[in-house]
């Protein structure tokens, strides 16, 4: 494929090629504003489509009825297939988001890894047998919703995309997985991918399109019996207020604005180093990026001054450059977004101490970047230390007692992710267990793994995904009781 050809989608035995350019979505490599990809774009009209066809496929396709050690092989058989291409997704990737290369490369990997990992949850989960009672015995069965809709966001395109679609068809569901209109090419890679292994036809279709009407339209869709989602708070809401009234089961992943905590006794060297990756990693483009700093008032500014330093050491270039360390954000809109609050933290006395403004390098103004930038002297009810900026920006604050920490920490109306440093590990656990957050690392950050549960508390989200939760989301409860009884039943 060429950037000016449009790559098609398919629901079912018929590709759709977005009417010949009248939808089509551009996609906008942000590290240049060159052209990545043009993807035939989805319609209302695609998603009654794609429904049928995807019940079609769960109910005549034998899919969910294949022992699960059948499922597993074309599971794992997925993610082989998506190691085996892993150099031209992750350039793809790469140029639909923005993101390092390394990057990019760790994301296809994870996506590898979660599909192997489901294969082999898929072959060892047991449903459970409730001990004999009287004249029956009973079980509980773990059964699929049928078709089930996963909408993700453009920040960790194809991993966030697999964490939804391996446990979805590992749990014998069909998916319909709308991706972000901003990269919306890795999820047909994934399509393609997943019919190549032999997934049969309908059960994963990508539908690229628009969120306010493809999006909003599958949310709504009455064949659509569970939504998974990633993304924004304030669209969480949205598609958990329709599935409220429709009253089928959602799993929201949403924003966050997670403190990372520095205690007095820490290593510094190495909190330093958690605090920057923390933040910096994916040009703070990450939902669980630590971008309230607190520091303990006693190395407050020692620390700061060795932050600020290090930050400005930092190699902000191009996504394929091989020692960059911070890339582009997603799109020039983005970047004024995130420019925007930096000015909002100056205006309530914010002290920008490195970046907040764009490289000086000419070879990125063509460009979505921005400086990697630490704020000082900002309160924690500031916007910039309670809005979730998604961008390169740390708030720094000091903090005086555990208790001081502890009610700053949760003092947001997030509750996705902490973490925190310290020599103490009685004190870790006592920090741990008072922070109100769904992950926390003790002297390190943003460690993940598919086998551990994630997810948000507060306004960061309902339920969660990875490990044997991930799988639990997409399948629902159903009691079978078997009567043994010696005697016909009585009244
Ligand atoms: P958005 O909420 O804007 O969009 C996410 C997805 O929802 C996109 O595919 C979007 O489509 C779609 N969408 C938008 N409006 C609707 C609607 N009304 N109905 C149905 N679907 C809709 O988030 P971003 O893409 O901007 O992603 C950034 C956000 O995602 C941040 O807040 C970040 O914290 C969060 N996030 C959370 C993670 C977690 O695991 N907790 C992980 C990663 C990100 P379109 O692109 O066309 O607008």
């Amino acid at each position: 494929m060429t950037a000016s050809s449009v790559t098609p989608f398919r629901i079912g035995d018929v590709w759709r090629d977005g009417d010949q350019g009248t939808h089509v979505l551009t996609s906008i490599n942000p590290a240049d504003g060159s052209v990545a990809g043009r993807v035939a774009c989805a319609t209302v009209e695609d998603v009654d489509a794609a429904v049928t066809c995807a019940w079609h496929a769960f109910q005549h396709a034998p899919w969910r009825n294949l022992r699960p050690d059948q499922r597993a092989t074309t599971l794992y058989e997925i993610g082989r297939r998506l190691s085996a291409e892993r150099e031209t997704l992750a350039q793809l990737q790469m140029r639909d988001s923005g993101k390092p290369l390394k990057e990019c490369q760790h994301m296809v990997d994870a996506a590898a890894g979660h599909f192997r990992y489901y294969a082999a949850v898929c072959e060892t989960w047991q449903n459970e047998v409730t001990s004999p009672r009287g004249e029956y015995f009973s079980m509980a069965l773990a059964e699929p919703f049928g078709v089930v809709a996963c909408i993700t966001p453009w920040n960790s395109p194809i991993m966030n995309e697999a964490q939804k679609a391996a446990p979805a068809l590992a749990a014998g569901n069909a998916v319909l997985l709308k991706p972000s209109e901003e990269t919306p090419q890795l999820a047909i890679e994934l399509a393609r991918i997943c019919t190549e292994a032999g997934l049969p036809q309908g059960l994963l279709i990508a539908l690229p399109g628009r969120g306010e009407d493809v999006g909003d339209a599958l949310v709504r869709h009455p064949g659509v019996r569970m939504v998974s989602f990633t993304g924004g708070t304030d669209t969480g809401r949205i598609i958990g207020g329709i599935a409220g009234q429709r009253l089928i089961p959602v799993g929201l992943e949403l924003g966050g604005k997670s403190p990372h905590i520095v205690f007095d006794d820490a290593d510094v060297d190495r909190a330093v180093a958690g605090v920057m990756s923390g933040i910096f990693g994916s040009a703070g483009q990450s939902c669980v990026a630590g971008s309230r700093l607190f520091v303990q008032k006693s190395i407050y500014s020692t620390f700061i001054d060795a932050l600020v330093e290090r930050t400005r050491g930092l190699r902000v270039g191009l996504p394929d450059d091989a020692d960059v360390q911070m890339g582009p954000l997603v799109s020039q809109a983005h970047r004024d977004r995130v420019a925007r609050y930096v000015d909002i933290a100056r205006s309530e006395g914010g002290q920008v101490r490195v970046g907040g403004d764009r490289p000086a390098d000419g070879r990125l103004e063509k460009g979505c970047f921005y400086l990697p930038t630490v704020i000082d002297g900002l309160t924690n009810a500031a916007r910039a230390c309670q809005e979730e900026i998604f961008g390169p920006v740390l708030v720094t604050l000091p903090f005086e007692d555990e208790a001081d920490v502890i009610a700053q920490g949760n003092d947001t109306p997030f509750g996705l992710a902490a973490g925190m440093w310290t020599a103490d590990y009685a004190r870790a656990w006592r920090v741990a267990r008072a922070l109100e957050a769904g992950s926390i690392w003790i002297n390190t950050y943003k460690q993940s793994h598919i086998a551990t549960p994630f997810g948000g508390f507060k306004d960061s989200g309902i339920g969660r995904e990875k490990g044997l939760h991930g799988l639990r989301l997409y399948s629902q409860t159903k009691s079978v009781f078997f009567g043994m009884h010696a005697q016909p039943m009585g009244l």
